[in-house]
């Protein structure tokens, strides 16, 4: 759509993407942005596109809040290390393709393997030259020598998908340097994970000087921080230190629960159960292994901490670690319905978590339907407030638009040009 044209879309429900339910509204975007949402129906405007809205609900674009877009589909454990740079290029734009084809308008990345493999797709979304979500290009994972994504071995030389620091000044030099080549989001793991051996999730590795130095480099720069924290203490650290973004929290203790409260209104978290709910249901493997790495475990710990800090009124983004390959990118919207399945969310409750909230932590004014926000938008068939299953199935997203261009338009759409006469 070119700078000036209009789209209207009428005769279906709105969900602002705050609101308790969808209502029956016209919406007009112009110029890239919501012009008007109008219960009334939208008189004579001038010349738009038009586009039948009818049986159908516009919600803001979801933003995935935990993205992997540069995970190759994973085969043998170093195979995402063992990937060079140039293909891990390519993966990132394949993947930035599939999340805006599944409805997602804004990415936040989690650790990028390569420091530009996700700034340089980044770019060229921005540009117009590649089909993509708006994405925060993440930082690799910043993580202590042993630590989770330290996989390198004394005898031999591997190029690991982290930047290994330790200490304060390795931490701010690694923040500098990822900022000079252009990221957006740090990402810290400050604890480790129970895929891994060691350090399992109940290890917190990254010392408190360490994330405390991550976060004051990022606030001086006006980066966003995301931690990978499954441990009591890790997610302490995090909050202390100033962490928007927690992803997992998974062993939270009381005292992490009440500071996870007390932060509220400038943390976010990410129960990403979709990764247990992917181990489980999809990776192949036997009981034995899912034992031997704790899954269930696991699972129950993040669903009573989730369950927990929802009703502490804490809030919660989608993103579950989608890009592993028993949960490939694109189907990361299943998440919504997740935090309703497993944590007790409504299907409002749920559709904030993956736009309003994901609009917050992204700071760009996105996630909403309200005058002046920009056109990130999906018209779903059905409403998505009563069914949060909806979002999920892309052939149910008749309309997928970013910034007020079309990325999805329905079939036939040239012949319904309306207002000229
Ligand atoms: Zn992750």
């Amino acid at each position: 759509m070119a700078t000036g044209e209009r789209i209207m879309f009428r005769g279906g429900k709105v969900w602002d993407g705050r609101a308790d339910s969808a209502v029956e509204a016209d919406l007009l975007v112009e110029d890239g942005v919501v012009r008007a949402v109008d219960r009334g129906g939208l008189s004579a405007v001038g010349e738009a596109l038009e586009i039948d809205a009818s049986g159908g609900t516009m919600i803001p674009g979801m933003i995935e809040a935990h993205g992997h877009l540069s995970f190759p589909v994973v085969t043998y454990a170093y195979h995402i290390e063992d990937t060079p740079p140039e293909e891990t290029v390519l993966i990132t734009m394949h993947n930035a393709k599939r999340l805006i084809d599944a409805g997602f308008t804004g990415v936040i990345g989690a650790g990028s393997p390569r420091i530009r493999s996700e700034i340089v797709i980044r770019n060229e979304i921005d540009a117009g030259l590649i089909a993509g979500p708006r994405l925060m290009a993440s930082t690799p994972t910043l993580t202590a020598t042993g630590g989770l994504n330290d996989s390198g071995q004394l005898h031999q030389q591997r190029l690991v998908a982290a930047l290994v620091c330790d200490g304060p000044d390795e931490i701010r030099r690694a923040v500098r340097l990822c900022y000079r080549e252009g990221v957006d989001v740090v990402k810290l793991n400050i604890s480790g994970d129970d895929f891994f051996p060691r350090p399992d999730g109940r290890v917190t590795t990254m010392a408190e000087d360490e994330v405390a130095m991550a976060c004051a480099m990022a606030r001086e720069l006006g980066l966003l921080v995301a931690a990978h924290a499954r441990s009591a203490e890790s997610v302490k650290r995090a909050v202390r230190c100033g962490v928007t973004i927690i992803h997992h929290a998974d062993f939270c203790d009381e005292e992490a629960l009440d500071m996870l409260e007390g932060a509220k209104d400038r943390i976010f978290v990410t129960p990403s159960i979709g990764y247990y709910h992917g181990l489980i249901h999809y990776s192949g493997m036997s009981d034995e292994m899912l034992a031997g790495m704790k899954v269930r475990e696991g699972m129950d710990a993040n669903i009573a901490t989730h369950k927990a800090l929802h009703e502490r009124g804490v809030r919660m983004l989608i993103g579950g670690d989608y890009g592993l390959p028993f949960m490939p990118n694109g189907l990361n919207a299943q998440d919504v319905a997740h935090l309703v399945d497993y944590i007790g969310l409504t299907p409002v409750e749920a559709l904030r978590a993956a736009t309003w909230h994901g609009g917050l932590a992204m700071g760009k004014g996105t996630g909403l339907l309200v005058e002046g926000a920009p056109a990130d938008l999906l018209l779903c068939n059905g409403d998505p407030t009563q069914d949060a299953a909806i979002v999920a199935d892309a052939a149910k997203l008749r309309v997928i638009m970013k910034g007020g261009r079309l990325h999805k338009a329905p079939d036939g759409l040239r012949a319904a040009v309306a207002g000229a006469a």
